[in-house]
């Protein structure tokens, strides 16, 4: 199994934790991730799932998100696309609103860095929180 140097081979342990990823659409936390994962693989520790994502996030295989600086969430979706997060519990969805290019054509005119991509996180109050408010 001789992968290109950029690519990762996709091991038992990948592979469950990408479809395991791949099932919902809650962009979880490794440990999320691990208490999924653990399911099918009891012996495996959450040192082991942490490591695998980062390096599968490396390679592209999944997205590693980062949003208002709470933990890294993970995501089976690699084409761009935005997230919102509900400022009350914490919940991370995706939005669908086209994706921006212009923002890094008008960024790259403005900028001298050499641009690499563009990230835009909605806040709101989720449909679950805002039941409870009432
Ligand atoms: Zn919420
Ligand atoms: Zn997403």
């Amino acid at each position: 199994m001789n992968a290109p140097a950029s690519m990762i081979r996709l091991t038992t342990q990948r592979q469950i934790i990408l479809e395991e990823l791949s099932k919902v659409t809650s962009h979880p936390t490794a440990s999320e991730l691990y208490d999924m994962v653990r399911k099918r693989l009891p012996r495996i520790g959450l040192g082991t799932v942490y490591r695998n994502l980062e390096l599968m996030a490396e390679s592209g295989m999944i997205l590693k998100i980062e949003v208002g600086g709470t933990q890294k969430r993970f995501d089976a979706t690699t084409d761009e696309h935005y997230h919102i997060r509900c400022s009350v519990c914490g919940r991370v969805d995706d939005i669908d609103v086209p994706v921006v290019k212009e923002l890094v054509a008008q960024a790259k005119e403005s900028s001298a860095y050499m641009i690499q991509g563009h990230h835009v996180e909605f806040t709101g109050i989720c449909s679950d929180c805002q039941k409870k408010q009432h």
